[in-house]
């Protein structure tokens, strides 16, 4: 692609705080660095904010709140259908800037920009069917049960999916009328700034949504002390989650947490083992790895282990790791320096350990690669649960391999962690998929299938890996609150 035409894109992104309608400096014009993964260059400066700007952000969101919120759901969805169309129109340049500021390839950021766009249009119309109750009452009065917004929501957001991660909050955030601030991840602030732009072009009204970049501690810190944020919705590691749980304790905000995972995925002997390969290769190289829901222990039964494995290896030898602006490239750079040594430690523990490397195991050197942070995709054996791969989550290039014979001996040791987020497992056994289905403890089971996410369907954990829910009925009723009234009319 034309460097000049990357330059301008990223160029054209605003910089600055998006607060009440008006784009602006952080205090004392602070900025911090934003820096490609794929070569380690430093491509923009964005506003590097803390606590008074993270409270003038709330003020704008409350005041915005009762128009908006007195918007009828139809109005509210004509927004949301426009914002969608916004994103829709703009996905090529969007994804050009996810790329440069997040490394993956740019067939997968466009991908996850107009699942953005999907998710608004879904809530758009989902929220017309938000319907209340009426209870027939012991003695004749009127009994409604209503659904309300929240009010403000704070929205603190994770650098894997530096756009979906956002729509999929603010859509049913704002869909049924609450206003949100949103805090996205420092390593990826121009995706979020970009969609906030767009947002600003078709003329959502002032207050609505605000963005506020800069220090994560003290924006925290405000958004979770402040009696006037109601809601917290936050997707990250489960170590913050944690801490931000603690911290709402004490203003009793509802919460949203999507946390980290652990995905097993089991492939039982009488799975299709080509489907199975090809599956495991598409959703583990997806993002290269850097996915809550990514398969990060892969269970074979030890029958198929041998077959399996030679299929597998040579189909990880085709993934091509390059820059994501490549259009050949199956998967980019990891985001920091720091995912390549917990990688390198995880593997040098296992190693020691008895587990045999299969492919891959270091990071890319060469010309094209040295600047960034870039790693062989790599297959390891004999994983057993003494190493520390077997119960952290790993978020890069890597497949460990756990062999196991029999069903209970698979189900006991997939459910051996403290994450519940995803697991997939693959066999055609009717018995066998209503049996595991149902004793995995994971908020979503992909059976013969790698798609478990749709705006249609609830994401999300259990666990340490979090509750509440997004997309889905069920995502659209994590933003409200029930009220009920009796009304007496008899006089
Ligand atoms: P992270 O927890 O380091 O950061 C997430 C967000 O929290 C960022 O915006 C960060 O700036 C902010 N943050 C960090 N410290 C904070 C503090 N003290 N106060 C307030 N905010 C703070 O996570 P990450 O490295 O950006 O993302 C990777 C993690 O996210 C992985 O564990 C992954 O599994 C998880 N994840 C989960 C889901 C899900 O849906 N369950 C989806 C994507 C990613």
């Amino acid at each position: 692609m034309d460097k000049t035409k990357i330059e301008t894109l990223i160029e054209e992104v605003p910089k600055v705080l998006f607060i009440n309608g008006q784009w602006q400096e952080a205090d004392g014009g602070k900025q911090t660095e934003v820096i490609n993964p794929a070569t380690g260059q430093v491509i923009a400066h964005v506003a590097n904010a803390g606590e008074k700007e993270t409270e003038q952000a709330i003020t704008a969101a409350e005041k915005a709140f009762p128009k908006w919120s007195g918007l009828t759901a139809d109005e509210r969805g004509a927004w949301l259908h426009k914002m969608a169309d916004a994103i829709r129109g703009a996905a090529k340049d969007l994804a050009v800037v996810m790329t440069i500021e997040q490394g993956k390839p740019l067939n997968q950021a466009e991908a996850e920009i107009l699942s953005g766009a999907a998710c608004l249009d879904w809530n758009a119309e989902e929220v017309k069917r938000l319907k209340g109750e009426t209870i027939p009452g012991p003695t004749g009065e009127l009994l409604l049960v209503q659904h309300e917004p929240l009010g403000v929501v704070a929205a603190i957001t994770p650098w894997n999916f530096p756009s979906a991660m956002i729509t999929r909050k603010m859509a049913p955030a704002i869909a049924v009328g609450n206003t949100v601030v949103l805090k996205p991840s420092p390593e990826t602030p121009l995706s979020a700034l970009a969609l906030m732009a767009l947002f600003d072009k078709i003329g959502l009204p002032a207050g609505v949504v605000n963005i506020v970049t800069g220090d994560a501690k003290a924006i925290g810190g405000v958004l979770t002390a402040d009696n006037r944020v109601r809601k917290l919705t936050f997707t990250g590691s489960t170590a913050v989650g944690k801490m931000l749980f603690a911290q709402s304790a004490d203003t009793v905000k509802k919460l949203s947490l999507e946390l980290g995972g652990h995905a097993p995925f089991i492939v039982f002997e009488d799975a299709n083992v080509d489907k199975v390969v090809a599956d495991l290769v598409a959703a583990k190289f997806r993002n290269n790895g850097q996915v809550c829901t990514s398969p990060n222990r892969i269970f074979v039964h030890e029958s198929i282990q041998a077959t399996f494995t030679e299929k597998l290896v040579s189909a990880v030898e085709q993934v091509k790791i390059a820059n994501g602006l490549d259009e050949n490239a199956s998967a980019g750079p990891l985001i920091r320096e720091d995912a390549i040594e917990k990688i390198d430690k995880q593997l040098d523990d296992a190693k020691g350990k008895g587990a045999k490397i299969l492919s891959g195991g270091e990071r890319l050197t060469g010309a094209e690669f040295d600047d960034g942070y870039f790693y062989k995709p790599t297959v390891i054996t004999g994983i057993t649960k003494e190493m520390a791969i077997f119960y952290e989550e790993t978020f890069g290039p890597v497949l460990p391999i756990i062999t196991f014979n029999e069903d209970d001996e698979v189900i006991e040791a997939a459910n051996d962690t403290l994450y519940g987020l995803a697991s997939y497992f693959y066999t055609n056994d009717i018995g066998r998929i209503a049996e595991v289905g149902r004793r995995l403890q994971y908020g979503m089971v992909g059976v013969n299938s790698i798609n478990i996410s749709y705006p249609q369907t609830p994401f999300g954990g259990v666990k340490h890996s979090g509750f509440g829910r997004e997309n889905g009925a069920q995502g659209l009723s994590d933003y409200i609150q029930v009220k009920f009234l009796n009304i007496t009319y008899k006089k």
